[in-house]
């Protein structure tokens, strides 16, 4: 534990422990400012934070595991989850659930559909088809719920699904077809209406991922006068359920998200209920037992406080500042955008086999910008993703990344890319990720230029040209060694 008690063992008075608290965040990447362009979602709203911050130290010891007696809890909740019902195609029918975030929306959806498909068809072996582009909370999904995911293709120019893919892919087993509006890596919204009409035909349930882009994309829609989304809510006959987060685009503090279904009847499916202990009767609509309500109360007053007006003004921003990163990209000699980006992400690739992206991520990061590099994995060449939130929409500042970017992209051409020795990738690819033994992994990771404690090197572009020339299977090994090495019981980082 990070300690702030002084050599003789007395307790620290409040601000020094706020103090070492501070110190320990100087060396994150900064949340604010709209530089960090993956992980954190800034308004920009001045007094927005504050409030939030209010709410949630006001709610953070209310347990919303019992709802009977702490009745807040779901006035709260209906009112979170009726806003996002009325912005995303909800009816009278609709029901939700607000949960700790995008993952759990997504596990809960593929939990729910699973009981659905047992339930009412008998279905004992479970399958889940998903675009390959899909989040991963999916597949985390099938892993904890014994699903067997089944990954379909996208197309390799726009990276959305076809339908009539999803559509060859759908089998009596099917517990739930998945898309996304939009897709993370990219930021395409999958034909939604089309999968969702094969599946309704063949009466598989259809979820659609907005977690990242359902709050910015209905109130684009709301506003008007800019080009609306492609229809892809629950208004969408066959859509059965949809995940949009709130602590993405909705700006609010993170642990917050919502899950909506039809109705009841197909949202009770997910549910957990146990009488038969000695203790109290339980009934957990979530993957959580002890909830608190603080995240939920921030939420609300967050939404209170921005109210659909001020999220059409922001969804308004961010589609003319996201509309000029791309126009802008795009003049950068040297790098290209994948696809056609229809919400607030883009994700940015090299044209030219002289310019390794992540090096490019390298040298935007001592200036400030943090942009996320993405591997190439199924067909998608390697590329930085951008997401693009209100604090960053604005023409000066995005006239600014642009200017460092093509800075930078100079930079890295005079620097080349990041060599993998192919030797060692072929050496590696003979490895069998399943009998890898701790000597092996310490040996590739080494290679990797991981250090024994788990510390990464300033410069990320070798590492990530060695993870992306090896099969995914042993890097998926080998990245929770990574990890490993960074959590320690005897850690003790941050204290001297
Ligand atoms: C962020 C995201 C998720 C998962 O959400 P978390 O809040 O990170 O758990 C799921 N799907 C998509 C498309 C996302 O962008």
């Amino acid at each position: 534990m990070p300690n702030a008690h002084d050599p003789d063992g007395r307790t620290p008075d409040d601000d020094a422990v706020l103090d070492r608290l501070a110190a320990l965040r100087t060396a994150d990447l900064p949340v604010r400012g709209g530089r960090t362009m993956a992980y954190v979602y800034d308004s920009g709203l001045a007094g927005l934070d504050e409030l939030a911050a209010r709410a949630q130290a006001a709610f953070a010891g209310v347990n919303g595991l019992d709802m009977t007696v702490f009745p807040s809890v779901v006035a709260l909740e209906n009112d979170v989850v009726g806003r996002a019902a009325a912005l995303l195609g909800g009816g009278p029918a609709t029901a939700g659930t607000f949960t700790s975030g995008g993952t759990e929306s997504c596990l809960l959806a593929v939990l729910t559909a699973r009981e659905y498909a047992r339930s009412t068809a008998g279905v004992t072996r479970p399958e889940i088809v998903l675009p390959v582009t899909a989040h991963p909370a999916f597949h985390k999904a099938a892993l904890l719920f014994g699903l067997t995911p089944v990954t379909v293709p996208v197309d390799p120019l726009t990276f959305r699904v076809r339908a009539a893919d999803m559509e060859a892919a759908l089998t009596g087993r099917t517990a739930l077809a998945v898309v996304s509006a939009p897709s993370y890596a990219h930021g395409v919204v999958d034909p939604v209406a089309e999968v969702a009409a094969v599946a309704a035909a063949r009466g598989v349930l259809c979820h659609v991922d907005a977690c990242i882009g359902g709050w910015y994309l209905g109130h684009r829609r709301l506003a008007g006068d800019i080009a609306p989304p492609p229809a892809f809510d629950l208004g969408v006959p066959g859509v059965t359920s949809l995940s949009v987060d709130l602590h993405k685009y909705a700006y609010t503090p993170k642990g917050a998200s919502v899950l909506l279904f039809r109705d009841t009847e197909l949202r009770r499916h997910g549910w957990f209920a146990h009488a038969s202990w000695p203790g109290y009767p339980v009934v957990n609509p979530t993957l959580q037992g002890t909830r608190s309500a603080g995240p939920l109360a921030a939420a609300w007053a967050v939404l209170q406080r921005v109210g659909p007006g001020g999220y059409t003004e922001l969804a308004r921003r961010v589609h003319r500042a996201t509309g000029r990163l791309v126009e802008g990209v795009g003049r950068i000699e040297g790098l290209r955008v994948l696809g056609a980006p229809e919400a607030s992400l883009v994700a940015v690739a090299s044209a030219d086999p002289g310019l390794d992206p992540f090096v490019v991520a390298d040298e935007m990061r001592p200036r400030g910008w943090y942009l996320q590099p993405q591997p190439a994995a199924a067909g998608s060449p390697a590329n930085l993703h951008l997401t693009v939130t209100a604090a960053v929409a604005s023409d000066e500042r995005i006239d600014e990344l642009l200017a460092e970017l093509a800075a930078a992209v100079t930079r890295a051409r005079a620097h080349g890319p990041a060599a993998v020795d192919p030797a060692m990738v072929e050496l590696a690819a003979a490895l069998d990720p399943d009998t890898l033994g701790p000597a092996e992994v310490a040996l590739a990771l080494e290679f990797a230029g991981v250090a024994a404690d788990g510390a990464l090197p300033e410069r990320m572009a070798p590492v990530l040209a060695v993870l992306q020339a090896l099969p995914p299977r042993l890097t998926e090994r080998l990245l929770p060694e990574v990890v490993s090495r960074l959590y320690r019981a005897s850690g003790a980082a941050g204290a001297d």
